[in-house]
């Protein structure tokens, strides 16, 4: 038994042919915070606190969508949602519509530390996140010139991003900016585990492109786009909507404990259940066992244990 992490940059329709100018930022996005994650869990930092420090840094890197970054709403704003659990308590704080506040991640963690609830959305979570003297910014820092094309495109398209997976129905110009499949990035998660078997996942995104204000996907809710007990940490990433009625995260542990498979195992059985196209996680066991399947084209993920090993992929599925 060792240590384990892995962390996603978001699954779906994500062309081989991606230009290295759109593939390399985000690999070494993902590189820089695998890296951050294992230097805090060789520094013997708890899995919750390892989980929210590299979805932070996530966040914070404009070319995932969470945090800076994250896409826009059919209005143009942003919503941003998160949500964060531990495995041993399965203590666990969720956010939705939160549309000013730096590090979504980190007002999930106070919701799970600081109030009596476990999800807080919109004006409430706005003005916890101010009570609890959290850095907040204008919304328009989050939005990037891409997201504006992102969402031109999509409503161009007449592409309510419900089923962002699939290919633009409309035509787009071959040469538009932003070619088809480069929309489909960007949700960001991270599970770990420690030597000592303790488990934690986070998750965070800006949800799809031109999603209706007030949609709320898989991310923020337990059991669907995040959880962890005991077992395993699991976060997912993908269509919402066939996430949520999946309850993908949660399958993987029920998996698991009612069936006796191997994380392997479970998480590939679990995500085969899922209309194809749709869905990818990444998850942990209390072992130190890594799984990364998804059914989409491509996820970009990474992940390192303690005997060396250590991965960044984005196509070739390994349920495939
Ligand atoms: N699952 C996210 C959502 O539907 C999107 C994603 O994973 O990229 O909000």
């Amino acid at each position: 038994m060792g240590w384990a992490i892995s962390v996603h940059g978001g699954a779906g329709d994500i062309p081989l042919s991606l230009p290295p100018e759109k593939r390399l930022p985000r690999e070494a996005g993902l590189r820089r915070c695998l890296d951050v994650g294992i230097a805090a869990l060789k520094a013997h930092n708890h899995p919750l606190d390892v989980v929210e420090l590299v979805v932070r840094e996530l966040e914070n890197n404009p070319h995932f969508n969470a945090g800076k970054g994250s896409v826009l709403t059919t209005s143009g704003t942003v919503e941003m949602e998160a949500c964060i659990m531990d495995g041993k308590t399965m203590k666990c704080g969720a956010v939705s519509g939160v549309s000013t506040v730096v590090n979504a991640i980190s007002l999930a963690r106070l919701v799970m530390d600081k109030t009596p609830h476990i999800y807080l959305a919109f004006d409430g979570a706005e003005a916890f996140a101010r009570e609890q003297g959290l850095e907040t910014v204008e919304m328009s820092h989050f939005i990037t010139p891409e997201n504006i094309e992102r969402l031109k495109q999509a409503q161009e398209a007449d592409r309510v991003q419900l089923d962002y997976t699939q290919p633009i129905q409309k035509e787009v110009p071959k040469d538009a900016a932003l070619a088809d499949g480069d929309s489909q990035i960007g949700t960001v998660g991270c599970v770990a585990v420690d030597n000592e078997g303790n488990l934690a996942t986070a998750t965070s995104t800006g949800g799809i492109v031109n999603k209706m204000v007030g949609r709320i996907g898989d991310t923020p809710i337990i059991g669907a786009g995040t959880y962890a007990n005991h077992l395993c940490a699991v976060s997912a990433t993908g269509r919402g909507e066939a996430i949520i009625r999946g309850t993908i995260a949660r399958d993987v542990a029920a998996v698991m404990e009612f069936k006796g498979l191997s994380l392997k195992e479970a998480a590939a059985y679990v995500i085969d259940q899922v209309p194809r196209g749709n869905a990818g996680l990444v998850a942990v066991s209390s072992t130190g066992e890594v799984a990364m399947p998804f059914n989409t084209t491509g996820m970009f993920r990474a992940c390192a244990t303690e005997d060396g090993y250590s991965e960044i992929a984005i196509w070739d599925s390994p349920t495939k």
